[in-house]
């Protein structure tokens, strides 16, 4: 969190302007000090029913509305772009205050949910073979407003899209997170524990942790952070195949978190929670769809509470792996692998594909400078 500074002491506030929409409310009522705690509820409550500028916060005395104004700020960054898909997906590219361009998606299911997919780092230090974001160059963690922002941004384009006000609170049009954007949210957990506490706050968006799952490569000692010091939000594992030496080649990470410390470390996440972990298999046509790689998860599951999620892979140009062009899977491969999941009882689902017409769907994030 960054230094508080006394809200009357003038002399010593920083040149650089704070981004409030990252705050959480107990964080929020310090930095504000001494202006009384309902001063800081006023404020939190009007972010986070959409103001983007203290101007907007008419309750408020116009002395306050200006002096916030030139000391805070109320966003940090701005859409720069928006694209959106014949299915209803709508991808939006954000710049940041430092120039950094990162990417979120809209998802709506078609029944008048929609779940917004959120991005936690610029780039990703990861470098999953299969992912664009983990081809570019990583650039830095997202601060809690940055993060925050994004919900906010979408918030807004689900509600201009169903001709809804949000500026009146009662009920938001987006209804589930998925932090399964850009970056490996586990390597940012700080940050995102704090937008979490932002988003779920009930004096603000009051979204339910239970509605917010985040997806992670396998970072074995943030899983179990995250078990011990919640928040308690559901939790995905990106494990494509179980078969070690693969994996491996396919995701860097495995190196320094063998599959074994990841399956304690979710024991130690479930035995907490007591909620089914989802296992995300990106289907990469020719490459973990052997029966191998059935076995090798079979004997992943044992003991664990989970459900198969099928990615076929989302095709992104150029992308290849030990020198040969990465592709879809074909229709036989995928009823293969999912013939053997049935064979041995393992539950499945598979994912819808969304967004892939403006590259928003799972792997193909990936906005440049
Ligand atoms: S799949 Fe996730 S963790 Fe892997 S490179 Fe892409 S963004 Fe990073």
């Amino acid at each position: 969190m960054p230094a508080v500074t006394p809200f009357s002491d003038r002399a010593s506030f920083p040149m650089k302007k704070l981004f409030l929409a990252g705050y959480p409310l107990p964080e929020l009522t310090e930095l504000l000090t001494p202006l009384p705690r309902y001063r800081a509820e006023q404020i939190f409550s009007r972010i986070s029913r959409g103001a983007a500028s203290f101007g907007e916060m008419t309750e408020l005395p116009k002395s306050l509305r200006s002096e916030l104004a030139e000391r805070f700020s109320v966003y940090s960054s701005g859409v720069s772009a928006r694209l959106e898909d014949g299915d209803g997906t709508v991808k939006l590219q954000i710049t940041l205050h430092d120039g950094s361009k990162i990417e979120s998606v809209l998802l709506n299911d078609g029944k008048g949910r929609n779940t917004a997919c959120l991005s936690t780092q610029a780039g990703c230090p990861v470098s999953c073979v299969f992912c664009k974001t983990g081809a570019l160059a990583f650039k830095r963690s997202l601060v809690s407003a940055e993060i925050v922002e994004q919900f906010l941004f979408l918030r807004k384009t689900a509600s201009a899209a169903a001709g809804t006000d949000e500026s009146g609170g009662g009920g938001s049009s987006v209804s589930n997170i998925v932090v399964m954007g850009m970056g490996e949210p586990l390597l940012n957990l700080k940050e995102l524990r704090r937008a979490i506490a932002v988003i779920t706050a009930k004096e603000g968006l009051a979204l339910s942790p239970r509605r917010i799952t985040v997806s992670t490569s396998g970072i074995a000692a943030g899983i179990r952070d995250l078990a011990e010091n919640g928040p308690p939000v559901r939790l995905a594992l990106s494990l494509t195949t179980a078969d070690r030496e693969l994996r491996e080649r396919l995701m860097p990470v495995t190196r320094t978190n063998p599959l074994e410390e990841v399956t304690a470390a979710l024991e130690i996440y479930q035995k907490k929670e007591n909620r089914r972990v989802t296992l995300e298999m990106v289907l990469l046509g020719g490459v973990n769809t052997r029966q191998k790689d059935v076995e090798a998860l079979e004997r992943f599951a044992d003991g664990l509470d989970v459900i198969v999620n099928l990615i076929p892979w989302n095709s992104v140009e150029g992308m290849s792996f030990e020198g040969r062009a990465l592709r879809e899977p074909e229709k036989g491969e995928f009823a293969f692998f999912t013939g053997l999941l049935e064979k041995r009882g393992i539950p499945y689902t598979r994912r819808r594909r969304k967004g892939r017409g403006v590259g928003g769907a799972c792997g193909q994030l990936g906005a440049t400078d």
